[in-house]
């Protein structure tokens, strides 16, 4: 009876050292996937060394959420839509005086509305203007209201 007890342990040894040395070895390539300081790779091998199995645990609550890779990814899209966003033109509301940009319809501080939206290209068009500069469009009066010069 002793003897299967010890010969079960020794399998089980011969089972758990090589998963415990995967373990710590997984620790320290997940590590270096996670952070450039040689330090914490260095500490999260040493932490699955020094406590068999809960080390792993321990080191899985306290390693960083993202990759690097991943992170390196989302600065890299940030700094492209960043790039991408156009320059916003100011100008004053002629209401309220405070700046605005060029093609708001409404001044979001005062309400004041100063221009709409051409119906065919979208372009600001101000109140009172008959037609939209930038293709034409009759903005809210007749063809036959306007005058044609030959
Ligand atoms: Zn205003
Ligand atoms: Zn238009």
């Amino acid at each position: 009876m002793l003897q299967i007890l010890q010969e079960a342990g020794i399998a089980a040894l011969f089972i758990a050292i090589p998963f415990y040395l995967a373990l710590s070895y997984w620790c320290f390539k997940d590590a270096r996937h996670r952070s450039y300081k040689v330090s914490f790779q260095f500490f999260s091998v040493i932490l699955t060394l020094l406590i068999p199995f809960f080390g792993v645990f321990i080191y899985l609550l306290i390693r960083p959420t993202f990759f690097l890779e991943d992170q390196e990814n989302a600065n890299l899209l940030r700094k492209a839509f960043s790039e991408d966003e156009p320059e916003k033109v100011l100008r004053d509301c002629p209401s309220c005086s405070r700046p605005i940009e060029v093609d708001f319809v409404l001044c979001p501080h005062c309400l004041t509305f100063f221009a709409r939206r051409c119906k065919r290209c979208q372009h600001t068009v101000r109140l009172g203007w008959a037609l939209c500069p930038y293709c034409g469009e009759p903005q809210g009066l007749q063809k036959s209201d306007l005058k044609v010069v030959d």
